[in-house]
């Protein structure tokens, strides 16, 4: 339908995601949201299979060598499946861009390979019980102790602490006080047999099935090859991962407000009351414009943060305000317009006849994890600010504008 964003290339990988997406099995998605099925390995195997996996990737390694662009058209159409299989969809991609960015080529051609074809399955571990937002305050230590890191500490609400085999995860690896915080962590890929537990499986409202859990290391052993970067560039791999975390946030909703959306517009063109279909009521039918439009505007900033980032490498304030704005608009805007749905379908969408009872309560985790709508608006404040310090956005003093603009004996600020 917005094919024009893409390119020939890009609209063939995005018609091969809607056939797969087509032969996802409908008790895959209830036994996960059941707690049934707590990760879905084979889901990802197939996604290997599909060669949909590692969009932005070199080819060396298996990768598709693509754009931004191509992978959030992929992912919208894997979105309209769930927010868990979306994210497990999208865990390969998180966990690939600090491989594929800071790794060594031994560390590529070891897991960066293995995730894409399928055979590795990852989790990326930030969040600890202490707090996620704050993110360097960890307290999960790695001591070096000659060609091996300790690490100590736990990690909480991990996709994959139940299933995955390889962990992205930041350690502290200084408590000097005269380092700054976003220098004190450092990266580090950790193997399950390592030594990590994984200690439990919560009671989720939604997004189920994802393997969602609590990581414990006491005295794991990781060989310091396994470090990404250098110690204490933990901070700057950060500030890139949040690219990846955010953009599939932003991404993965866009399908399931649109497929929320295509089941109440069909339900109300066939529910009768009042001698009418409920669609011939305004009340009803601007909901569904409404719902629309929120989607519209949430798949445009997305896709143009993409572009963003596809084109935009030397200016990272820009490409960061971005990433924050679609994570935050796409994650808001796409729950809004499942409610909205919801709101047509009247009490029998509250129920399981339908499935936006489901897509409601998995939307609802989107503006909340990999960074809440709370965090994403000090970034776009932030961003803003410097940028107007630089005054790159004025192409005029438009305060002059105004009739009594010279009045300076009125403007005073404090
Ligand atoms: C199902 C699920 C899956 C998840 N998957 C993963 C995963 O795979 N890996 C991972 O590492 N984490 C994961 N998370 C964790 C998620 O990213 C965090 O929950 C999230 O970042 C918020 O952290 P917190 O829960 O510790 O809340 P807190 O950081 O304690 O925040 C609580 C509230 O305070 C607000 N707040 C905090 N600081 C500020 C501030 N400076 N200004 C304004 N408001 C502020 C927050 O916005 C929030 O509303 C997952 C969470 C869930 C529930």
């Amino acid at each position: 339908m917005y094919n024009f964003l893409l390119d020939k290339d890009t609209i063939e990988l995005k018609n091969r995601a809607r056939e797969f997406v087509k032969s996802i099995p409908r008790q895959l998605l209830i036994d996960m949201d059941e707690d049934k099925i707590q990760y879905p390995t084979d889901y990802i195997k197939d996604l290997a299979k599909n060669k949909l996996l590692g969009v932005r990737f070199p080819k060396e390694y298996g990768g598709l060598g693509m754009s931004w662009v191509s992978e959030i058209a992929v992912l919208e159409e894997i979105g309209v499946l769930s927010l868990a299989l979306g994210c497990l969809y999208s865990l390969p991609s998180i966990v690939g861009e600090a491989i594929n960015e800071f790794g060594t080529d031994k560390q590529k051609d070891k897991y960066l390979r293995d995730i894409i074809i399928g055979k590795r399955f990852v989790a990326e571990a930030l969040t600890e019980p202490r707090g996620g937002s704050d993110f360097f305050g960890a307290t999960t230590t790695a001591v070096k102790d000659g060609n091996y890191y300790i690490l100590n500490g736990q990690k909480r609400f991990v996709v994959g602490a139940e299933g995955a085999d390889l962990f992205l995860v930041y350690a502290k690896t200084s408590d000097d006080p005269n380092t700054p915080r976003n220098k004190q962590i450092s990266l580090f890929l950790v193997e399950r047999e390592m030594g990590v537990e994984s200690k439990y499986v919560y009671g989720l409202m939604g997004t189920r099935g994802g393997g969602a859990g609590r990581l414990v290391f006491k005295d794991v052993k990781v060989p310091v090859e396994n470090i990404i970067g250098y110690e204490g560039q933990g901070g700057e791999i950060f500030n890139q991962m949040m690219y990846p975390e955010r953009m599939t946030s932003a991404g993965g909703i866009l399908g399931m407000a649109r497929a929320s959306l295509e089941v109440a517009a069909k339900y109300s063109s066939k529910r009768i009351a009042f001698g009418r279909p409920i669609s011939k009521f305004q009340g009803v039918s601007f909901k569904i414009a409404d719902a629309l439009t929120k989607l519209d505007a949430s798949r445009a900033i997305t896709f143009m943060a993409a572009k963003a980032l596809d084109e935009n490498h030397d200016n990272p304030g820009l490409c960061r305000r971005l990433v924050s704005e679609a994570k935050r608009v796409a994650t808001e805007e796409c729950y809004s317009s499942i409610d909205l749905s919801l709101q047509v379908m009247g009490g029998i969408g509250y129920t399981t006849v339908y499935p936006i009872e489901k897509m409601f309560r998995d939307a609802r985790l989107a503006s909340i994890w990999t960074g809440t709508s709370e965090i994403m608006n000090l970034i776009i404040q932030h961003e803003y600010y410097s940028e107007l310090k630089l005054n790159k956005n004025t192409s005029r003093d438009i305060e002059l504008d105004a009739k009594a603009a010279f009045e300076n004996d009125e403007k005073i600020y404090q």
